[in-house]
């Protein structure tokens, strides 16, 4: 489905962004692997080592522009377009207002959110010159619910489900498609940093009847990247088994 096809994949090193490469790298997309440290991301590749060829790592700093803009142009470089944009780095939170920081807030603003906007607008430039493209941004079913603690996390999913709607619009001139999808309670280490008990309560009200596996959620990306979303922007995709209906 993604065959000539080039993704970066921001948090691309496990969780869902890593289900995400694997679905985009057997989908037959080249792929690049976003992650915060060189270490994290040689340690992924290590497991990808049957796409050999189609696979390259990265780190910048998704906050700084001149880094970000740098490593999108060696990814075109090194395989010919950028045509994908999976903004998927994120980190949570459950912080009660009475204790958090400004400096713990703005740091999921930044990953959460900055990011967002730093990314998509260096690829964006990219895919507008070679004529289309397709952004994906992460919400989370946060975004529309809120959450009991931990403010800045669904401040920042709503405000990324915000410039979904809008670059939507902006950028559908210049055939870029931007979409977003919303997991629900997800199977990966930031589901296993809540408190037990938690999970089990939000899992038991999930009408499909479990939580969603990173595979769940990397099969929404693979759509929303794929022609057969060819007239599908500015949603946000609820990926989430209908929790908290
Ligand atoms: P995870 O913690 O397993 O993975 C998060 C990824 O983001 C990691 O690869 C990490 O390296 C990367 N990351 C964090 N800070 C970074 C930084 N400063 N620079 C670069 N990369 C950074 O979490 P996950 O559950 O796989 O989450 C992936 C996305 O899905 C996030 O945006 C999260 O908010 C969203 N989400 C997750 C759930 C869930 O239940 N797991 C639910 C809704 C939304």
């Amino acid at each position: 489905m993604l065959k000539n096809k080039t993704a970066v994949v921001t948090g691309g090193t496990r969780g869902i962004g890593f289900a995400i490469v694997k679905k985009y790298l057997e989908n037959g997309a080249n792929v690049a692997v976003a992650g915060s440290r060189q270490e994290t991301v040689d340690k992924a590749l290590a497991g990808l080592a049957e796409y050999e060829g189609r696979i390259m790592g990265i780190w910048p700093d998704l906050c700084a522009p001149d880094d970000v803009a740098k490593t999108f142009a060696l990814v075109k470089e090194r395989f010919g377009s950028l045509d994908i944009l999976a903004n998927n780095a994120g980190v949570s939170s459950r912080t009660s207002l009475y204790d958090y920081t400004l400096e713990e807030f703005t740091k999921i603003v930044d990953v959460n959110l900055k990011a967002v906007f730093v990314c998509s607008q260096a690829a964006a430039r990219i895919m507008k010159e070679q004529g289309g493209g397709v952004i994906i941004n992460t919400s989370s079913m946060v975004s529309q619910y809120g959450q009991p603690a931990g403010c800045g996390y669904p401040a920042t999913k709503f405000a990324v489900d915000g410039m979904t709607k809008s670059l939507a619009r902006e950028l559908a001139k210049d055939k870029i498609r931007v979409n977003a999808v919303a997991p629900g309670v997800t199977n990966t280490d930031m589901v296993a940093a809540l408190p037990k008990e938690m999970v089990e309560r939000i899992s038991a009200g999930i009408p499909l009847g479990r939580p969603g596996e990173p595979e769940d959620i990397a099969n929404a990306y693979l759509y929303l990247a794929s022609d057969l979303a060819s007239y599908v922007t500015g949603s946000v995709l609820r990926v989430d088994g209908a929790a908290m209906t």
